[in-house]
Order: structure tokens, then C-alpha cells, then sequence
């Protein structure tokens, strides 16, 4: 998608912090980080929302969650816990459309919510 920013940088034209790179996922650091480790981790293919996932997407889906794990547990999380959040629409706050997981860690946090 030309005008998406996470396909951006996918494709090179913005560069991320990265911290995991592979065939179908791309991980790099939250540029407004709410905790003291804030990953977002994306798929290397456009989906706009959790609302357009198919079986199609099953596997990359499952990538995300298996990066993620990875990239807690190398940053010492995996013991003391972290935070995975995916926002779909307006009412759960999403404002880049093109799917992410946000792995959220290094602090404890609160339920709900905000
Ligand atoms: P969401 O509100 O779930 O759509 O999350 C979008 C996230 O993208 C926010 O946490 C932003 O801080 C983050 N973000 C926006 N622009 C950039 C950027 N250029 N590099 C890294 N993270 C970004
Ligand atoms: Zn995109």
C-alpha cells in the first residue's frame, strides 16, 4: 500500500528500529514508547485490521505472537511478563492500519485498560 507507514518500512523507504527481521515479519522499536520495552511487531504483507484476517493469514498471525515471545523472553521478560496488544478501530484506539502487535514490558501495568 503506497501510502501506509508500516509498508514503508517494509519496503525500505522509512527505516525503523529494528529488532527482528524475517521472510513474512518485520519487528522494530515504538517511536512513542510506553513502557520500557515497546515493540511493534508487523507483517511484511498489507492488512488493515484484525477485521480483514482469513484463514489465508492464519500462520503469519501466529508468526507475530512467536516473534514476540522471542523478543520478550531476549530482553529478560519472559519471567516477570509482558504486555501483547493488537487495536482494531477507533474505539480501541488504532491509528496506523496495517496490522501490529504491540509487545509492551519492563514495568508492571494495570487492568483494565485505559
Ligand atoms: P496503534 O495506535 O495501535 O495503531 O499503534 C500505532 C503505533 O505506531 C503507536 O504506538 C505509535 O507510537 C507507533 N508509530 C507511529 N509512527 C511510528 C514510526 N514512524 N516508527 C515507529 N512507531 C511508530
Ligand atoms: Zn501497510
Amino acid at each position: 500500500m503506497a501510502d501506509c507507514l508500516f509498508c514503508k518500512m517494509v519496503s525500505g523507504e522509512i527505516t525503523p528500529d529494528t529488532v527482528h527481521e524475517d521472510d513474512d515479519i518485520l519487528a522494530f522499536k515504538d517511536i512513542n514508547p510506553q513502557a520500557p520495552l515497546h515493540v511493534l511487531i508487523i507483517p511484511k504483507a498489507h492488512i488493515a485490521t484484525v477485521n480483514e484476517l482469513s484463514d489465508a493469514n492464519a500462520a503469519t498471525v501466529g508468526r507475530l505472537f512467536l516473534a514476540a515471545k522471542r523478543i520478550a523472553a531476549d530482553n529478560g521478560l519472559a519471567g516477570p511478563g509482558y504486555r501483547l496488544v493488537m487495536n482494531c478501530n477507533a474505539d480501541a484506539g488504532q491509528t496506523v492500519f496495517h496490522i501490529h502487535l504491540h509487545l509492551l514490558g519492563g514495568r508492571p501495568m494495570t487492568w483494565p485498560p485505559g
